[in-house]
């Protein structure tokens, strides 16, 4: 499984403004969605291409579009909805699925509540999106999902990730021979004994949609 974790100051700040209890739900959101497009920059770097020529207004010019089948990108319902226009203004021709998914905050187990996915992913790319990476549980069980389609490739794009995150992932896909990657603006200490991430960013959803917060 390949790991990127962001290294650019840009991406640090707006990081930063976003982990800040003191920044309101609209900046939280805008801040969400600057996010994930500079993270969708990197996310991509291997998306598939094939060759074109364009007519130029001076002479024929070699380029590359986008491979068919087209990617599918994949929120993670609820909290993953809002990457999804971060994901879209970068990749405005990929298809859209839905996951949505819930942790038992008792047991903090993932359970699958809604899938709105194509039947059949075989050759195709995938984007998950899931702004926190923390037990690993909900992200284990969407790439698997994906992978039982048919998909052969996915790249999952977290705001934030945890240690016990990327090693629950890496456990799981580390020796499949599939391909995963993880990108990702933060690699944060650890998670508390709620299962967040620690120093993190609190609820992400509640965060972008602004319900009352419940961590601690
Ligand atoms: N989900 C969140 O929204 N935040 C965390 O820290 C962990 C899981």
């Amino acid at each position: 499984m390949r790991t990127h974790v962001a290294d650019h100051p840009l991406i640090a700040h707006k990081l930063t403004a976003l982990r800040d209890a003191r920044t309101d739900t609209p900046t939280f959101r805008r801040l969400a969605d600057e996010l994930v497009t500079l993270l969708a920059y990197e996310a991509t770097r291997s998306v598939r291409t094939a060759p074109v020529d364009v007519q130029t207004p001076v002479a024929m010019a070699r380029g590359v579009r986008l491979a068919m089948p087209r990617p599918l990108v994949v929120p993670i319902l609820r909290a993953g909805l809002g990457m999804l226009d971060g994901m879209q203004r970068l990749l405005p021709t990929a298809e859209v699925g839905f996951l949505g998914m819930v942790r038992d905050e008792g047991t903090l187990l993932a359970t699958t509540y809604a899938t709105r996915l194509p039947d059949d992913l075989t050759g195709r790319q995938c984007y998950v999106l899931d702004p926190m990476l923390a037990t690993g549980g909900t992200l284990v069980a969407a790439v698997r999902l994906l992978f039982d389609r048919g998909a052969d490739d996915v790249t999952c794009i977290c705001l934030l990730s945890s240690p016990e995150g990327l090693a629950r992932m890496d456990e799981a896909f580390g020796d499949s021979g599939r391909s995963v990657a993880v990108v990702t603006a933060g690699l944060d200490e650890r998670l508390n004994e709620h299962g967040y991430i620690v120093p993190g960013l609190g609820d992400a959803g509640d965060r972008l949609y602004g319900s009352a917060g419940h961590f601690e």
